[in-house]
């Protein structure tokens, strides 16, 4: 194989090991497999090397950011009530609540904050859905 780089016939296998930082915060994967040139020292993952390297970084862009999906599923099971139900209370679509949970649409902060407010304060629901 070619260096993609610079063209040059000198890709060879190497483990080693990848530092990814994200946020302030850093992890660092071992036995990672890919092709190196000896030239330019451009490198390419093999693909399983490769796979475990977007989920690391995606694990850690999730560790900073917070996964606000999860925290909506943890509080709403909490409440004991439905994905529908509790998007009439807060007035967004019926489809809102599984699309958060599942990480397709990222909720708007003041819903995640409003509901990390019912979290502490379940009575509050009540009087929402009254609203
Ligand atoms: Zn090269």
């Amino acid at each position: 194989m070619k260096c993609p780089s610079c063209g040059c016939a000198g890709m060879i296998d190497k483990v080693a090991e990848e530092t990814l930082s994200y946020g302030g915060k850093s992890m660092t994967l071992h036995a990672m497999h890919g092709q190196f040139c000896s030239h330019c020292s451009e490198g390419i993952w093999d693909e399983e090397s490769y796979r475990r390297y977007t989920e690391a970084q995606e694990g850690l862009v999730r560790a900073v950011k917070g996964d606000p999906g999860a925290d909506i599923r943890r509080i709403r099971k909490k409440l004991n009530i439905t994905q529908a139900k509790l998007a009439l209370a807060f007035g967004v679509g019926k489809v809102a609540f599984s699309r958060y949970e599942r990480g397709e649409t990222r909720p708007p902060a003041p819903l995640v904050k409003l509901l990390k407010l019912i979290d502490r304060h379940p009575d509050l629901l009540d009087e929402m859905q009254k609203m």
